[in-house]
């Protein structure tokens, strides 16, 4: 009991760890924690199942375990001998299954994982916000509306990406990015558009050529803003943000009027808050993924960095509002990300530190027709030997004999990519396996009324049954 209530003051997720080694019963210590306490105590919420009147849900894109333990080196001081925690750590409270209900295939792709976590539905990959008969699922942001609070979606990804759409959108392919933005225009609930806060990449399919969707939020009075300060300097309380054509670009390599995940958390929660009834939020932190795909650690670790800024802005929210849950994790694990490879005991996160551009950025300089020595002089923080450069040379020089419709360019593309990144991911001793995406259980973190029903191994469905049961008993609306 004194190595319990120790434990139970240091933290929740330590907490959780002395409840499963020493067998105690954890609502015991959970609640316990909670009458000892003030509001300001962590455990207090664990032993919480009261209903939260807002919902605050990040997705880690692809953010599989390897990807938060390597964060946790990358962001470690190395100034203090043991290894600090990130802000994600304390908040452990089990883990994920991911694995879609696909008929050839058993590991999830981001459509059939959003589509869980947006309806409580398994479904095939590639299915937005239906299931596996095509036929739409009712998703907990829809029941929001239903329910009279605010909703948003925040990416770093296309708004019309796979795990934004599966909240407001219901299409039996996720290309269909045209479709899906109207429907975020067109759907209504109580005569009411589905989402008041949408910050993302996109543009090029809310503009001209599909409808003219921003003018038409526009006149039903939404602020329509292109950059940061257009952003932050907004009254209306619904806004539709879109600061790139596509994707944004990385953190690492984003010019300065670009807002960052948490400026958009930010700006969203501002806007939310407003409403009585509360609210509930998706933020995405979808270029991990992105940057997981080719394999680039620099680009990984750059959008975890902008991931976690997110995720601690939604927590300081949490903390001092407790009627509020957040809830973090991720759809699946992308690359089969590893800590060292070959025979050393090393992962040397210093030499990503040291880097000044991703590897995606500098290989869409070079395929460009930039010189790849700057290039890559411009991008890396090390000397790169020439024997390198003379293969990076090498692959561009392919890629610029190929049409970007021939099927091998994409392959070449990544060849490329390959062998921008080689130096930094030798350096650091990072391992990759593949370009797709892996099937191990992902992590979740949860802080907040509601947290518990997340602890343990739950399916990624869960989710959703979860946040339906909250909104079902909801007192506020
Ligand atoms: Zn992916």
């Amino acid at each position: 009991m004194k190595i319990f209530n120790r434990l139970a003051t240091i933290s929740v997720a330590s907490a959780i760890v002395a409840g499963t080694v020493f067998g105690s019963a954890q609502p015991t210590y959970a609640s316990g924690g909670g009458q000892a306490s003030n509001q300001n105590d962590e455990v207090s919420y664990m032993g919480n199942t009261k209903n939260p009147k807002n919902v605050i849900f990040l997705v880690g894109d692809g953010m599989g375990p390897s990807y938060n333990s390597a964060y946790r080196y990358f962001a470690d001081n190395p100034e203090t001998k043991e290894m600090d925690k990130t802000a994600f750590d304390d908040y452990l409270v089990g883990n994920q299954r991911t694995n879609p209900d696909d008929h050839k295939e058993n590991v999830t792709d981001s459509a059939a994982g959003a589509t869980a976590f947006s309806s409580g539905h398994k479904t095939y990959n590639g299915a937005i916000g239906v299931d596996g008969n095509k036929k739409d699922t009712k998703t907990v942001l829809e029941q929001a509306k239903e329910n009279g609070k605010s909703t948003g979606l925040v990416s770093t990804a296309e708004l019309t990406d796979a795990t934004p759409a599966a909240y407001a959108a219901h299409v039996d392919d996720r290309d269909k990015k045209d479709e899906i933005a109207k429907q975020f225009y067109n759907d209504k609930i109580n005569g009411q558009h589905k989402v008041d806060v949408l910050l993302g990449g996109g543009a090029e399919y809310f503009g001209k050529e599909n409808g003219n969707l921003t003018n038409k939020f526009k006149k039903d009075g939404y602020d329509i803003v292109k950059n940061k300060s257009q952003m932050q300097n907004s009254n209306s309380k619904q806004i539709l943000g879109l600061f790139a054509d596509n994707d944004m670009p990385l953190q690492i390599d984003a010019p300065k009027q670009n807002p960052k995940l948490v400026d958009m958390t930010d700006t969203a929660v501002n806007k939310l808050k407003q409403n009585d009834k509360g609210f509930f939020l998706m933020v995405e932190g979808a270029s991990i993924d992105k940057s997981g795909h080719p394999n680039d650690v620099t680009g990984v670790m750059s959008e975890m960095q902008g991931f976690e800024k997110a995720f601690d802005h939604a927590m300081q929210y949490a903390k001092e509002n407790p009627d509020t849950l957040v809830v973090a994790t991720a759809d699946h694990s992308t690359g089969g990300l590893s800590i060292a490879k070959g025979k050393d005991y090393v992962w040397n996160p210093d030499a990503i530190h040291s880097m000044k551009h991703s590897g995606s950025y500098m290989t869409k300089q070079i395929a460009s027709g930039k010189d790849a020595a700057k290039v890559i002089k411009d991008g890396y923080g090390f000397d790169i030997k020439q024997n390198q450069i003379d293969k990076i040379n090498k692959e561009a020089k392919k890629l610029k004999d190929l049409d970007e419709d021939d099927k091998k360019y994409e392959d070449q593309l990544q060849k490329l990519q390959d062998a921008v990144q080689k130096p930094i991911n030798d350096k650091s001793n990072t391992g990759w396996t593949t370009n797709g995406h892996t099937g191990e259980d992902v992590n979740t973190y949860a802080f907040g009324p509601g947290s518990e029903r997340f602890r343990g191994n739950i399916d990624n469905t869960d989710n959703a049954k979860n946040i339906f049961d909250f909104f079902k008993n909801d007192q506020s609306s």
